[in-house]
């Protein structure tokens, strides 16, 4: 289970797998930005899949793929120029930039780890209480936590850092020319509120729903895919009459738990909700679904009743009525908005995380050993169904190849020929293929192979005129 195994066990295996490499890295690599390889590509497009079918497979919400780059006003309508910052600290002498807060929270959890509890705990009841960066420097100062780095308490003054990366449109870089790359997906949704509402002739309540990248210019990236500069958000906004706002909220922050269990086979007792305990000004409620990775429970999603905040705002900003209006009724509004926030690519390591197992298998031999096993939810798998002649002659490599081909017009498959079958399993396990098919001797003759699930390593001998059908089967529970 996840939390058993090592980030650094995860990591490798995404390497050596071809699930996700290192930005750039015959360069030394780049901060806080990865790439996804072949099985990751697959994986996280899944993934995306399961989102995408789950929000709109339904009569009210429809989807839409905004750009990257927005007119700035969107960002001061917003509030992302204004206050879409972290608090900064830096150290004098290791020249080390920190988050203050996070330096705090690593401090207190260190504090603990030693048996420090009544020190963690007054570190901790302080870092809730502050409400402002003097209040982080005052902590720090005060505790004399020292750089992870340098080990001395030299500290600047606590700054805010704006997150958002910004750059020009056009030839000349200017401040009328600036521009930023979209620190969320969910704003192109609010600016198209009524081209949508109008062209789809949707009224509330209604969602959009969108994925794409954003960017955030984190002031420290860390635990791999979890924090990183540039990354990949699935998001949905409903927008609802007000007074409704309530009965949504609830019915979203349902919704959205089946969704992990059901469609992504996350283990439930590795979730948990965290409801907010400061809510934004604007925020009728909010929660946080949280997954208990290998370094600790962390967020993958947000549910938050947002009130007529972000469609009021960019009334105020553009000038345009942001309102349903009832042609019958002729009652009027400002719809209401409950989002649900998800990061893809942190929720491509929380499945990740959850489907790494190794565990200990008999052998043909009477032995055991020691097997590593991606229970993916097949459905997700990179990879459904592997073809494996058995041995590479007696005109098994032929009857694979037709068997692969014809698997192949409904499922991702794959061919493998080297080595034996145990490694050849093993080495689809490793990665989560539900499915191998194995032909042998026997193929040839009847036209019958060897189906074997992943999990239970169970094997059934099948028509192969009846697998596509079968494999369908056990996709669809
Ligand atoms: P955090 O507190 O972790 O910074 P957040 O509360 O700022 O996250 P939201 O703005 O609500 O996050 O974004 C919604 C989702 O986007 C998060 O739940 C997370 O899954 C994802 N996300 C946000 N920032 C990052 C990041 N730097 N790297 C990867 N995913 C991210």
């Amino acid at each position: 289970m996840a939390s058993q195994t090592s980030l650094d066990a995860i990591l490798s295996l995404s390497k050596r797998k071809g699930f996700v490499y290192q930005s750039s890295e015959i360069y030394g690599g780049l901060n806080g930005c990865w790439d996804f390889g072949p099985l990751g590509v697959e994986l996280l497009r899944n993934i995306k899949d399961a989102w995408w079918k789950a929000m709109t497979y339904r009569t009210d919400i429809v989807g839409i793929d905004s750009s990257i780059l927005m007119h700035p006003r969107v960002w001061e309508a917003s509030g992302h120029l204004q206050q879409f910052s972290d608090p900064m600290i830096d150290n004098k002498t290791s020249k080390a930039r920190h988050r203050a807060d996070n330096l705090i929270e690593e401090y207190a959890a260190r504090l603990r780890t030693k048996g420090k509890t009544d020190q963690a705990n007054i570190v901790e009841t302080a870092l809730q209480a502050a409400t402002s960066n003097e209040d982080l420097h005052a902590i720090i100062v005060t505790h004399a936590i020292p750089d992870p780095v340098s080990g001395t308490t030299d500290w600047t003054e606590v700054r805010n850092f704006n997150l958002m990366f910004k750059t020009y449109v056009g030839p000349v870089e200017d401040v009328s020319n600036t521009v930023y790359l979209r620190p969320e997906t969910a704003q192109g949704i609010f600016v198209n509120f009524k081209n949508v509402m109008d062209s789809s002739r949707m009224k509330p309540p209604f969602g959009i729903a969108q994925i794409g990248k954003s960017f955030r210019n984190e002031i420290n990236t860390k635990n791999f895919l979890f924090r990183t500069r540039e990354f990949e958000q699935m998001e949905m906004q409903f927008f609802v009459k007000p007074g409704t706002e309530g009965e949504w909220f609830e019915y979203w922050r349902q919704a959205r738990w089946d969704w992990y269990v059901n469609e992504l086979g996350i283990h439930p007792t590795h979730m948990h909700r965290k409801p907010h305990e400061k809510l934004a000004h604007y925020a009728a409620a909010a929660e946080d679904i949280e997954y208990l990775f290998p370094f600790g429970w962390g967020e993958v999603e947000g549910i938050h009743s947002r009130t007529d905040f972000d469609l009021g705002k960019h009334q105020e900003f553009s000038g345009k009525k942001l309102e349903y209006v009832d042609t019958v009724s002729k009652d009027r509004y400002t719809p209401f908005v409950i989002e649900t926030a998800i990061g893809a690519t942190r929720t491509f390591l929380a499945v990740l995380c959850d489907a790494y197992a190794e565990e200990e298998v008999p052998t043909a031999d009477g032995g055991v050993e020691t097997r590593a096993v991606m229970r993916l939810k097949p459905s997700l798998a990179p990879v459904t169904a592997a073809v494996l002649p058995l041995v590479n002659k007696d005109g098994m490599p032929e009857a694979a190849e037709s068997i692969m081909r014809n698997l192949q017009r409904s499922f991702r498959v794959e061919y493998d020929t080297s080595g034996a079958i145990g490694r050849r399993y093993r080495r689809q396990d490793e990665v989560g293929t539900p499915f191998c098919v194995t032909v042998d001797g026997q193929t040839t003759s009847d036209s019958t192979v060897t189906l074997r699930e992943r999990d239970s390593m169970q094997q059934i001998r099948i028509h192969t005129d009846a697998l596509t059908e079968e494999i369908r089967r056990r996709l669809d529970v």
